[in-house]
Formats: C-alpha cells, sequence, structure tokens
C-alpha cells in the first residue's frame, strides 16, 4: 500500500479538459494530463483493499490496480508498467477510452470519489513510451505453427500480439486499407488520435506479427484458402451489422448509418480525400442523431466539429437516473445518466422518443415525425414496454440524420457461410469454452462473439482465446 491515510488526505482529482472552444476548433484529443505530483497524491488514495473488486470484479483484463498504484506512489514507474502490461496489451488505449467500470467498483466509491484509475493507467504506459521502456519483444524461438487472425480490431491485434510473442507465425488479415478495426474507423480522434495505434502496431510489426490489409476474407481469400495454409483461424471481425431504422423515406437523401460519417471523419484526418459525390457532413445542417449511446455521442462531437447548425440527439429509452438506483447497487455498473464531453460541447438530448417518419423534399431528408413515449415500471421479469402518448407527435428539423441505434452482431458474409460457422440466438459466432467454434481449428473472439461491447472485453477475449489457441497448437 502507498499511503496508508492517502484517501483520507487527498479529494479526487480528475484530468483537465481544452476549453470547449479551443477544442471544437480541432480534432485532437481533449484530456490534459494531471502533473506528477498530483497524480502521485490520486495513487496515493488507493486503499489496497484486501479484496480488491477493481480488479477481481470491475476490471475485464484484471489489472493489477492496487499493485500498480502503490509502484506509481513510491515512483517506480516502470514496475508499474510491468504490472500493468502483465494483463493489459494496450492500456494506451484503454488509459484514453475506457469507461472504468474498475472505478465503479473501487471500494472507496461507496461513500466517495473512487479512486482516478484509468488515468493513472494511462500515465503509467505513456512514461513508459517516453522513457523508451516500451520495445518490442520478440520470442526468443519460433514453434513453426502458422496462425490466421481475421480482422485488426482490439481482439485481433491482442491476440496476434500474444501468439507472436509466443513463437507462432501469425497474419493478421484486415479488410479496410488501415488495420485498427474500430479503434482506427470509428472512434473518433478526439478520444484517440491514430498515431497512438500506429505506434503499438509498429511494435506488433518488429515481434513479427505480419499485417495485410486491403483483404476481405471470405472474397478475396477463400475460408479454404485460410483453412488449408495456417494451422489455426480466428475470427476477430467485430459485430458491423448496424440496427436499421424501419420507417417511411429512410431511403430518403441524408439519412446515414452513422459509421458511415464516423469512418468518413477518420479519413479525411488521416489524409485521404472523399470522393464530393460520396461526402456525407454535417456543415451547416441541422443534425439528428438517433441513439443515445457512444456511437450516437461521437456523431454529436464530429458534427459540432464539423459547423452543424443545430444537433438533437434522441433516444427511445427513458432517461436514466442521476444516481444509482436502490436495484443497481455497488459495485455493479452503474445504470444512470452519463454526459460525455461531446454532449459538453452543445446538443440537445431527449428521452422516449419514437421516429415515425423520415419526411423530405426533392428526395433530401428535412424533418423526422416524432412522439413521445411512456414506458411502464418493469415486470417480474424486469421487461418494460412502451406505449405513445396520445397528442404528442412533433417535428424536429433534420438535414442530416445519423442511424446510431447500435449494431446486431458480426456481419453473416462468405466467411461465416463457407466455414459453415453457427451462430447462437443473437446472431454473434458460437464458441466452446476455448474460443473454438463449431467448426473445428477456427477460433473466434471480441465482438464477433459477445455482440458489440468495448475495447477492453475486446481485449479481454483476444488475450484468452491467444491463451486456448497456444495451448491447441502446442498439443497437436
Ligand atoms: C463509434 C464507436 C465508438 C466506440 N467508442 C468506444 C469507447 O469509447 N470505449 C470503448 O471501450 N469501446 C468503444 N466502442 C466499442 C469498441 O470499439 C468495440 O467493442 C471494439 O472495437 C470491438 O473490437 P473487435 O476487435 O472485436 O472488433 P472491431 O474493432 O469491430 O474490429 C473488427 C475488424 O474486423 C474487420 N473485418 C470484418 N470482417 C472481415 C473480413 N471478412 N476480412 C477481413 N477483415 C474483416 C473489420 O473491418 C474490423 O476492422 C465504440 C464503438 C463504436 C462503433
Ligand atoms: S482497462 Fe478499463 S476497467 Fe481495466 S483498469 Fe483500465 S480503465 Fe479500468
Amino acid at each position: 500500500m502507498g499511503k496508508p491515510t492517502g484517501f483520507m488526505e487527498y479529494d479526487r482529482q480528475d484530468p483537465g479538459k481544452r476549453p470547449v472552444k479551443q477544442r471544437l476548433g480541432d480534432y485532437h484529443e481533449i484530456e490534459q494530463p494531471l502533473n506528477p505530483d498530483e497524480i502521485t497524491k490520486q495513487a496515493a488514495r488507493c486503499m489496497d483493499c484486501g479484496i480488491p473488486s477493481c480488479h477481481t470484479f470491475g476490471c475485464p483484463v484484471h489489472n493489477r490496480i492496487p499493485d500498480f498504484n502503490e509502484m506509481v506512489y513510491h515512483g517506480q514507474w516502470r514496475r508499474a508498467l510491468e504490472i500493468l502490461h502483465s494483463t493489459n496489451n494496450f492500456p494506451e488505449i484503454t488509459g484514453r477510452i475506457c469507461p472504468a467500470p474498475c472505478e465503479a467498483s473501487c471500494t472507496l466509491g461507496i461513500n466517495a470519489p473512487a479512486v482516478t484509475i484509468r488515468h493513472l493507467e494511462l500515465q503509467i504506459v505513456e512514461r513508459g513510451w517516453k522513457e523508451g521502456w516500451i520495445q518490442p519483444e520478440p520470442p526468443a524461438e519460433k514453434t513453426g505453427k502458422s496462425v490466421a487472425i481475421i480482422g485488426s480490431g482490439p481482439a485481433g491485434l491482442a491476440a496476434a500480439q500474444q501468439l507472436a510473442r509466443l513463437g507462432h507465425e501469425v497474419v493478421v488479415f484486415e479488410k479496410h486499407d488501415r488495420v485498427g478495426g474500430i479503434l482506427r474507423y470509428g472512434i473518433p480522434d478526439f478520444k484517440l488520435e491514430k498515431h497512438i495505434l500506429d505506434r503499438r502496431i509498429n511494435q506488433m510489426k518488429a515481434e513479427g506479427v505480419r499485417f495485410e490489409s486491403n483483404v476481405n476474407a471470405g472474397v478475396d481469400i477463400s475460408a479454404g484458402y485460410l483453412q488449408r495454409t495456417f494451422d489455426v483461424v480466428i475470427i476477430t471481425a467485430g459485430a458491423w451489422a448496424p440496427r436499421d431504422l424501419n420507417v417511411s423515406g429512410r431511403d430518403l437523401d441524408g439519412v446515414h448509418f452513422a459509421m458511415d460519417f464516423l469512418i468518413q471523419q477518420n479519413r479525411r484526418i488521416a489524409g485521404d480525400v472523399i470522393d464530393p459525390a460520396m461526402e456525407i457532413t454535417a456543415q451547416g445542417k441541422h443534425v439528428v442523431v438517433i441513439g443515445g449511446g457512444d456511437t450516437g455521442s461521437d456523431c454529436v462531437g464530429t458534427s459540432n466539429r464539423q459547423g452543424a447548425k443545430s444537433i438533437t440527439q434522441i433516444e427511445l429509452l427513458p432517461q436514466p437516473p442521476r444516481e444509482r438506483s436502490i436495484n443497481n447497487p455497488w459495485p455493479q455498473w452503474p445504470q444512470i445518466l452519463r454526459t460525455s464531453s461531446s454532449h459538453d460541447e452543445g446538443c440537445e438530448r431527449m428521452w422516449s422518443i419514437l421516429t415515425k417518419e423520415c419526411l423530405g423534399d426533392n428526395g433530401k431528408v428535412n424533418k423526422l415525425r416524432c412522439v413521445r413515449l411512456e414506458w411502464s415500471p418493469p415486470d417480474e421479469d424486469g421487461r418494460t414496454t412502451f406505449k405513445e402518448l396520445p397528442g404528442t407527435e412533433f417535428e424536429l428539423p433534420a438535414n442530416l440524420v445519423l442511424l446510431a441505434m447500435g449494431f446486431l452482431h458480426v456481419e453473416h458474409g462468405p466467411l461465416v457461410t463457407e466455414l459453415g460457422l453457427e451462430l447462437d440466438n443473437r446472431g454473434n459466432i458460437k464458441v466452446d469454452s476455448t474460443f473454438q467454434t463449431t467448426t473445428p481449428g477456427v477460433f473466434a473472439a471480441g465482438d464477433a462473439v459477445r455482440g458489440a461491447s468495448l475495447v477492453v472485453h475486446a481485449i479481454n477475449l483476444g488475450r484468452q482465446a491467444a491463451q486456448t489457441v497456444d495451448d491447441y497448437l502446442m498439443r497437436s
């Protein structure tokens, strides 16, 4: 334990954010790190609990949080980094964009603000990069076994790094032109600048991982080829099938899936030229984002930076409570109202709203017709239903409508079909406890198995699958 009385002496201090006016003028990250004195105090707030629920219950990769906090307090940053890397391949990513379920389950959080774990994680790993402590870790010996990984999001990257370090030949196939999955194409640069990702990918290349981008597995190379060429195939293709809006006017010009909008902005920042005929922009438009989650919030932040005239985010579900409800106690993830930095930058938020129709002129959307809803209290099984409130129909001006209503499952394309993979009742790839699919030698991990989730869960599943794939390869 760092300082036994630290939690009584110091208050929680969050990292600062650049002023709204300044950050809306660019796409750079908005967070400003705490200074070294302050970060030591924040580490001192950790109580080193006998059963640290942040580590056992909160953090999906089971980061050894009290251990690294203690090392930070004592100034042993390099040891803190080793501890952090022992459970997490990409702390510079989770340290920036993880919603930090660890903090929700921090014991201090019962009656005081939790330890600022996510920011400590970020400071440890960034110090490691700055000091040159993070270097490639190629294996001492090669095993002669080969693995194809399909999809280069955090699940595929974590699995690839683990397996390459164990001495296997690893090739990652990615259908996009750049690797990184949603980290590259989806998450805006103001949350995660892409040079952060490139830095880690360069380390992986030096460790022997080969990346083949612009290869759509199942289309450009057949499933049969993959099975013949590699000892194991791991599918980490994500959950990219979006939930659609089935109302009249859906096909009007100006109604788009959120990902199409977000990817274009990632591409612009990367220096790509967007075909004007395909351009989706919020500039000078009334924007309505349908869906109240993270993807929707990223659309709000991007629309503000592009110069939208107005932004309204609507959500079908009722507004969550501001505090934990009695049925949602510590250390569970709090189902409460969340206001992101993008919301702080300006947008109107509405809950319990159903979209009835997209209306337009000359084939272009210009309004949404909506209605307010009343939700029933939960029944015995916790299910709630809604009914439309009579007389509450209204219209919202909308020249750009962004559909951010979540993702259904992995895309059911030729790869899944050709490999004969069974799906679960939600449409995700079915795996056993070793992450093997119903086709021998084919494994799967990440959102493709779990459904749309979080980066930290994808890293966790990628690491676990790498472990069982290594067992499988070395046994055979
Ligand atoms: C807009 C947005 C914002 C988000 N923000 C956050 C956040 O702030 N914090 C957080 O924790 N989580 C966030 N998430 C969720 C998080 O990004 C995902 O849970 C995570 O990326 C899933 O990782 P994955 O590796 O399973 O799949 P993905 O990241 O989806 O990567 C899958 C990759 O597989 C590729 N692929 C698919 N099929 C093929 C094929 N046949 N051949 C070759 N390649 C293929 C895809 O092109 C993609 O690159 C966000 C998600 C979205 C959409
Ligand atoms: S990965 Fe996420 S849950 Fe785990 S310690 Fe970091 S911020 Fe917390």
